[in-house]
């Protein structure tokens, strides 16, 4: 019997192709982000076996449990960062993450710079813009995000691809989209990281490149992040 994480993958995958050739896009223009954060190394293995080989993690700590024995199986495994990063555990974050999306504040870009200086490790990075302002939530202001971007290339010389959002929970995602979609492309970058279960068929319609699925996938998590 096709596991349920299986069949779920199928099923995301299928309405991401949907979404993309709607808006005549090649579905392979769209990575799928599966989410695992909470979930056991099990259900990854089972994503693992499925055939999907990119996965999302927010914290450092708990992807370092998961993550390297699934690696040595599946050497080609990616892993992108998708939660908040401390400045101390930068190290870990260069060392163990493929791509880390959520680089949100001067302090951390500029451990992220002298970790990569460092180790000569230099996984690339994405901004992540707070759209709907909301204080308690990570992410440059849609306002200071030109002079940010600016600041990561040119003075740090950070591996900058993209950007990042996570729109509020309460409001209609697509004009939060569409502005992360503007300051990408006067900033001339490439990768729009946006949209989860709940709107990822949205987001493509903006021109989403990553899609941060969990919930759709491995199914409900105990805890509310
Ligand atoms: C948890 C999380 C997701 C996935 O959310 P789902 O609603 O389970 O798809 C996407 N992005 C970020 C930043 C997350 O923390």
């Amino acid at each position: 019997m096709e596991g349920v994480i299986a069949v779920n993958l199928a099923a995301v995958r299928e309405r991401i192709a949907a979404a993309a050739r709607a808006v005549d896009r090649p579905p392979e223009s769209v990575t799928l982000v599966a989410v695992s954060k909470t979930h056991p190394a099990a259900s990854v293995r089972q994503a693992l076996l499925a055939g999907h080989r990119v996965f999302g993690e927010n914290r450092v700590q708990e992807a370092q449990t998961k993550y390297p024995k699934l690696r040595e199986e599946f050497p080609e495994l990616a892993l992108h960062l998708i939660g908040p990063l401390q400045t101390n555990k930068v190290r870990d974050a260069v060392a163990g993450f493929d791509v880390i999306e959520s680089v949100d504040r001067l302090r951390l870009a500029q451990a992220l710079a002298g970790e990569m200086e460092r180790s000569g490790r230099r996984p690339p990075c994405l901004i992540e813009v707070n759209t709907g302002e909301e204080p308690q939530k990570a992410g440059i202001m849609p306002a200071d995000a030109d002079g940010f971007i600016f600041e990561c290339r040119e003075r740090l010389d950070l591996p900058i691809i993209g950007l990042m959002c996570v729109p509020p929970l309460d409001e209609e995602p697509a004009p939060h989209f569409a502005l992360l979609r503007e300051i990408a492309r006067r900033n001339e970058l490439e990768i729009l990281s946006m949209g989860m279960s709940a709107d990822f068929e949205k987001a493509i319609r903006f021109g989403a490149t990553h899609v941060r699925v969990g919930t759709a996938i491995f199914g409900a998590r105990g805890t509310g992040d």
